[in-house]
Order: C-alpha cells, then structure tokens, then sequence
C-alpha cells in the first residue's frame, strides 16, 4: 500500500504544500505531515497564504512542533506582497497594516513606512487592527493610494473550528471605508504564489501537484494555471491518494 502511495506521488516533477489544514492545524502536526515531506524529499515548496510571519519566523515556530522545514522552501502571501510591491515600486511609502515582523521586512527591502501620503495601501493579518487605523486606510484609498490585499480568505479555522480573522476580512473593511470597488489580491488563489513556488523548484506548473485542504483557493488556483491538484481533509493526505482521482471537472485531478 506504502509503495503504491510513493508511485502516485512519483509522477509529479516537484509538489507545492499548503500548510493550515494540510501539514498543522494551530500547533498540532497533522497525521501524515511527517509521512510526506520524507516522501517529497527536496521537491516540495511550501506555499501558504500565511501574511503575518516572515519565513524564517515560520521556519522557527514549525521547528518548535517537530516539523523542519527551512525558510528559503517556503513562498508566503505577507512576505511575497512586500516583494511585489518593491519590484514594481522600489522604494514606495507603504501604510502596511501587518505584525511588527512584516514591517521590519519591508524596511529590509528597502519599502518606506508611512501614516500618511502613502503610495500603497497593503493589508496583511494585522492582530491589532483598530478603527483608527482603519481610517488611516481608508483616508489613503480614498486619496488615490493603490490597494493591496494578501490574501483572500476571510477567516481560517481556530482549534476548536471557530473562524480566526484573516487578511481578507481587514482588505473587505478598507475597501469598504475607503470606497474602492475592487483591490489587488496576492496569495492563493491568484498565480503569484504558484509561480515563485515553481520557479524556485525549477518546474513548469503543469508538471507540479498542488496538495492542500482548500478547493477555492489551493485548488482553483493550480488548475487554472494547469497544475495538478490533490485535495487533503483533516491532513489525511495517504486517504487523499488512495482515493481515484474525480473527474477534472470536479474538485482535483493528479497530474
Ligand atoms: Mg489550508
């Protein structure tokens, strides 16, 4: 059984794995986290809409619960806004709503934090949010400041499945406040992650499998860029190959 499973995962050139809901839900390793990264070996990029921790703080907190996965194999919508935003605007003034760790990176990469006369509005997981800056936001939207939201999701399950407020619960509230009708998303489903991920692997998208527990946002987005995808529930990942993959129409094909 063992050896069937290793042959299906064979078949792809290199794998792009979601975190939250495949490999750890909060601080608990899932059941088959540690099963497929000794399978996947090198070939594997972790690809997560996580926007409130740099990947080497990731890196640390994932060591801490047994799992060890280096900093350069990880691609991160909070991170990865940053970049895209100091490639295309080196040295923009950026009002970032984000944890004390994605402000410091942005400094790093050369990005100017500002309160106000901002460039670019750019939302993240900000645990402190509050009204003030939520007008702070809005103000800047509504002055012309393009807006950047990480990630989509508006929420991601707690441990005892209660909904955590995510990136884009904070990104609909400053749309909202700051009347724009529509924003620039950065993480899944959206290409951007997908392609670093592949980029860094080396591989075309259409020779990848996207393994993760979100239809919506793991799975449409490998899909529309080609690339296979392989649908985990509760991190039962071994199941999840075992099970013959649906229809293309449905939620996942094994490339
Ligand atoms: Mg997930």
């Amino acid at each position: 059984m063992e050896g069937d499973l290793s042959a299906l995962l064979s078949g792809a050139a290199g794998f792009l794995i979601d975190l939250d809901g495949t490999l750890v839900s909060g601080r608990t390793v899932l059941p088959d986290a540690h099963w497929l990264l000794q399978e996947v070996g090198e070939r594997f990029v972790l690809v997560s809409n996580n926007s409130e921790h740099t990947p080497e703080q990731l890196s640390r907190h994932l060591r801490q619960i047994g799992l060890q996965i280096p900093p350069e194999r990880m691609v991160l919508a909070g991170t990865t806004a940053l970049g895209h935003i100091a490639k295309g605007q080196p040295g923009a003034r950026v009002l970032l709503l984000g944890s004390p760790a994605l402000r410091a990176h942005a400094r790093q990469i050369g990005l100017e934090l500002v309160e106000d006369h901002a460039d670019v509005v750019l939302v993240t997981r900000d645990r402190r949010f509050t009204y003030q800056r939520l007008a702070q936001a809005a103000r800047a939207v509504a002055s012309g400041a393009r807006l950047v939201v990480a990630c989509p999701d508006r929420n991601h399950p707690g441990p005892r499945g209660q909904p955590v407020p995510e990136a884009g619960a904070l990104g609909l509230a400053v749309a909202a406040a700051g009347g724009a009708e529509r924003y620039e998303i950065i993480g899944k489903p959206e290409p951007l992650l997908f392609e670093l991920g592949c980029a860094r692997l080396g591989i075309a998208p259409s020779d990848g499998l996207m393994i993760g527990d979100n239809a919506e946002t793991d799975g449409a987005g490998a899909l529309r860029l080609g690339m296979g995808f392989l649908q985990v529930r509760k991190g039962l990942i071994r199941t999840a190959l075992a099970r013959p993959a649906p229809a293309p129409h449905q939620e996942a094909a094994i490339a």
